[in-house]
This record gives C-alpha cells, sequence and structure tokens, in this order.
C-alpha cells in the first residue's frame, strides 16, 4: 500500500480544548468543526471533544447526521439556512440557526406552528461580509424576539483582524454599544480572540483552529500556547536519486542542482492535500530531520534534498506536517495558512485515529 497517511490524535484535540478553557474560564466553549472538522472527520472530531458545550458547523447535512447520531448538546449553523427548505430539519433537530440578513428572517415565518428555534442574531461590526449593520439590528432583534417560532436568541459578531496588529477594538465597541442593555448572551471570539483579547470571550467562544494545534497567528507559533498539533500527515521515501551539478528535477525542469546532490522522492502530492505552489525550501521532516522541498510538487509526488542527510535513504519515514513539523510553517513558506492545508487532506488519503 502506498505509505502515505493522515494520523489524527484525537487525545490532542482533547488537550487542546482543555487549553481553550484555560484561557476562556467560565465561557461556554462552541467548538467548530465546519469543513469536516477542518480536515479531521466530523465524528471523530466530535468524540474527542465531548467536552465542548456545543459544536458550530455550516453545512446542515453534517449537523442532522451528529443529532441522528446522539449527540445531544447545542449545535450552531454558523451561516443559518441558506434555503426555506431547510427550517424543518432545522427545527426537528433542535438546531440553532444563525439569522444573518432579512430572508433569513423572513424564513422563520414558515415554521412549523410548534417549532421553537434557538436563533444567533449576526451582527455586522467590520467584517463586512455577513451580519446585519447597525442601523438594522435593533429591528431585526425586535422581530426576533417577539416572533413565535424563536425561543432564545444570542447575539454573534465575527472578527475580521483578531490575529493581527488591528486587533478587535473597534468591532469590539460596535459590539458592545449594540448588545448594551439587551440582556442576552453573546458570542464572539474565535482563536485568535481567544488567545489575545480575554474581554471577549463573554459568553460562548467559538475555537477552530486552536483545537486542531496550529497557531491563528502569523507571529506566535502554536507551541507557544501549549497546543499540540493533531493531524500529522506522514509518507516514505519511495526512492533517491543522485544528481550532478546541472541536472533537473521534476516537472517543469524548475529546481537545477548547483552541485552534486541527493534527492529524495516522497509519496504525496497535491492529489492528498499538499499544496502545489509550496516553493523549493518547503521544511519537512526525514527519518526525524528537517530539510527542504525541491522542484515543482506534482500529483503525487514531491521531492527533497538528503544531501545533508548521509544516512537517509529509502524507505525513511517522512513527516509533510504534523508532530515536528508544524502545519503553520509549512503554510507559511506556501504563501497560504494552515487552515488550507488541514481542511485540504484529499479523500484518498487513509486516516489512523490515535
Ligand atoms: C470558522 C469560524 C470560527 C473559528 O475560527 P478560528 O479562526 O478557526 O478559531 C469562529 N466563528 C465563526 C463564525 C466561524 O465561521
Amino acid at each position: 500500500m502506498r505509505p502515505l497517511t493522515a494520523t489524527i490524535d484525537s487525545a490532542a484535540l482533547a488537550h487542546n480544548l482543555r487549553v481553550v478553557r484555560t484561557h476562556a474560564a467560565g465561557a461556554r466553549v462552541l467548538a467548530v468543526v465546519k469543513a469536516n472538522a477542518y480536515g479531521h472527520g466530523l465524528e471523530r472530531a466530535a468524540r474527542a471533544l465531548a467536552d465542548a458545550d456545543g459544536l458550530g458547523l455550516i453545512e446542515i447535512d453534517s449537523a442532522v447526521r451528529l443529532r441522528e447520531a446522539g449527540y445531544a448538546k447545542r449545535l450552531v449553523l454558523l451561516e443559518g439556512l441558506f434555503e426555506q427548505s431547510e427550517l424543518a430539519a432545522a427545527a426537528r433537530c433542535d438546531l440553532s440557526i444563525v439569522v444573518h440578513c432579512e430572508e433569513q428572517l423572513r424564513m422563520l415565518d414558515a415554521a412549523p406552528a410548534n417549532a421553537r428555534l434557538d436563533v444567533l442574531l449576526k451582527l455586522n461590526t467590520g467584517m463586512n461580509r455577513l451580519g446585519f449593520a447597525a442601523a438594522q439590528a435593533g429591528a431585526a432583534l425586535a422581530q426576533l424576539r417577539t416572533h413565535r417560532a424563536v425561543r432564545a436568541v444570542t447575539l454573534m459578531t465575527h472578527f475580521a483582524a483578531a490575529d493581527e496588529a488591528r486587533g478587535v477594538t473597534s468591532q469590539f465597541e460596535s459590539f458592545s454599544a449594540l448588545a448594551a442593555n439587551q440582556e442576552l448572551p453573546r458570542t464572539l471570539a474565535n482563536s485568535a480572540a481567544i488567545l489575545r483579547y480575554p474581554q471577549t470571550h463573554v459568553d460562548w467562544v467559538r475555537p477552530g483552529i486552536m483545537l486542531y494545534g496550529c497557531s491563528p497567528f502569523a507571529d506566535a507559533p502554536a507551541v507557544q500556547f501549549g497546543l499540540k498539533p493533531v493531524m500529522t500527515l506522514a509518507s516514505r521515501i519511495l526512492a533517491v536519486q543522485e544528481l550532478k551539478a546541472g541536472d533537473s528535477v521534476g516537472y517543469g525542469s524548475t529546481f537545477i542542482a548547483a552541485t552534486a546532490m541527493r534527492i529524495g522522492v516522497v509519496a504525496c502530492g497535491y492529489a492528498d492535500g499538499y499544496p502545489r505552489h509550496a516553493p523549493t525550501g518547503t521544511p519537512l521532516l526525514v527519518a526525524g530531520q528537517r530539510t527542504r522541498t525541491v522542484g515543482r510538487v506534482a500529483m503525487d509526488l514531491l521531492c527533497c534534498d538528503l544531501s545533508a542527510l548521509s544516512a537517509a535513504g529509502a524507505g525513511d519515514p517522512v513527516v509533510l506536517w504534523g508532530e515536528g513539523m508544524p502545519a503553520d510553517e509549512v503554510a507559511a513558506a506556501a504563501g497560504t495558512v494552515s487552515y488550507e492545508l488541514l481542511c485540504a487532506l484529499a479523500p484518498r488519503v487513509p486516516v489512523i485515529e490515535r
């Protein structure tokens, strides 16, 4: 069998949830499991995160699946309903739904007579994607408070730059002004705000990436927060090539050896979710030692430099990301974020649960 696997460390997932709790003591935790739990497997993640107070996701079919499998805590559809026809399933499965626009507000009018939904009113405080603007928020809230199909309302917003120097101040102030005197539960914080902005921890926090052991910040590694990697993408060296100066490697001959060098050919490519745009120099581990990719990433293979690893050869283990090789570092080298690498894990990669 092809030696590429993704190992999911469920204990690390549970550990990272405890890290969330140490930062946001007192807040309830809505663990975000959208996009197949950031590529980690929805059911597997839900099991490992059993101590969370609820789960947040985008896909209603996934939420229904969790409920029908017996998940009993809060399940939040973070973008609410996309179509009127989803309302019945949301009510039947007691899903909490975000309402971010007038159209979604109107969908509630068609709720079955006995339906009582838990609603999160999303306020646009500066992200400018989803949510009611300040001028419309009051009217939307008044409608929800008196709507026959609404059991409870939580106020919600989402930060655009909690991971950057700009921070949350302006959005936090706008939200606080809208939420003042409403005596409703609130939810604001994503991973970055959980780690850097304690004032945002009321009443529910919504961690995503930190649960999976990665850092939301470009300037601070996950280990600094005591987070453990959950997904390890690992493979082996299939073959070794001895290059002479001037020889090239892989498609497009984008890498040309300046001197004689040894190249390891790794069973992993873009059809596995490894980014094709990762340039020469992207870090990886071979037999526990750090080296770099060389040449273009292909569909099923990529190449790495073994010149400084004289003992390394065919059959040696490779870590593309995970334990010992932070996905954040690989992502940075490839000009993206760890979120994208984790979510892109391809269905053909066998997953091993640990
Ligand atoms: C994805 C998402 C989160 C989690 O964000 P992270 O940066 O992964 O912590 C929180 N809230 C909402 C609404 C989301 O869509």
